[in-house]
């Protein structure tokens, strides 16, 4: 595993969007993984990179945070000579749209879903983690934005960049390449580590699940999937597990709720119990996973 991965307060810093200042960067590496012809997945903090290089220009899938753009800037550099036109944000959380701000000045064109411009505008609740984001600076916000979906042609790549409605947030994208049979799911996969679900900001675990399933409709055994978090591709075997986990955990949350049970009961009843060591260690552990999709899913006047 890459030792980048595996830095437990990094991590938790970064799900948890503080400010890039609290954190300290100078250690992480920028690693690069060649996907496919012309696409690779690239590994720093933050979420999972995405670059897709045509005959002409360069496509970048998120930017992590502004500290780290240097880096990403050589790591890209070590990939290909051609500049970066586009990056597209797959969600609005500062793990993903830190660097906007240092492409954009640079002439990148940033893109994102519409809420996702809405949401960088203003400061933002995330009630999971009893902590509000401010606003992004100006020159961070997306410039192109887009309702439905968005089609790009980067040389011979077609890259095609569809919103998921009510998933992690209100604003996610995937972006499909279908010449080479890689998606970037952005944060509707976390692989190994249960999913930070944004309630506060449009997500829900249902909608998680139902994307999830929405990306193994799309996709083939063959497809190679760069999840938001977790190793840079996964199968869609790999896939299909964490669908599972997402459809039994929501069930049994579902049924628990339904029969008035409280968080402190929920929690007994371990609704995650056979599904934590694989995905109980990373940033969120069982109990906490628990009480974030609890106070999601519950009337409001149980979520306490
Ligand atoms: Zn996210």
């Amino acid at each position: 595993m890459h030792r980048t991965a595996l830095l437990p307060a990094a991590l938790a810093a970064l799900l948890l969007a503080l400010p890039a200042a609290a954190q300290d960067f100078s250690k992480v590496e920028v690693e690069s993984t060649k996907v496919a012809e012309g696409v690779y997945a690239l590994k720093g903090a933050g979420g999972n990179l995405g670059l897709v290089v045509g005959a002409d220009r360069a496509f970048l899938i998120d930017d992590q945070y502004a500290p780290m753009v240097p880096k990403i800037r050589a790591a890209i550099a070590a990939i290909t000579d051609k500049p970066v036109s586009f990056v597209l944000n797959t969600h609005w959380h500062g793990d993903h749209t830190g660097g906007n701000e240092a492409f954009a000045e640079s002439g990148t064109l940033v893109v994102a879903h519409d809420n996702v411009r809405t949401r960088l505008s203003s400061d933002q609740v995330m009630a999971a983690f009893d902590r509000t984001v401010p606003a992004a600076p100006k020159g961070a916000l997306p410039v192109i934005t887009f309702n439905d979906q968005v089609t790009f042609h980067v040389g011979g790549h077609t890259v095609r960049t569809i919103h998921i409605p009510s998933a992690h947030t209100d604003g996610d994208a995937i972006v499909h390449l279908p010449e080479t049979n890689v998606i970037h799911t952005g944060d509707l996969v976390f692989y190994g580590l249960y999913p930070v679900v944004d309630y506060s900001n449009g997500g829900s675990l249902k909608g998680m699940a139902d994307a999830t399933a929405k990306l193994m409709e799309m996709s083939n055994e063959d497809t190679r999937f760069i999840p938001g978090h977790g190793p840079v591709v996964i199968t869609r075997r790999q896939l299909a597990e964490y669908l599972q986990m997402l459809r039994v955990v929501h069930a049994r949350l579902e049924t628990l709720i339904g029969e008035g049970k409280t968080l402190d009961e929920v929690i007994a009843a371990r609704p995650t119990a056979e599904f934590d060591e694989q995905w109980g260690k990373g940033f969120l552990p069982p109990e906490r996973w628990v009480r974030i999709n609890y106070q999601g899913m519950a009337p409001a006047k149980d979520a306490k």
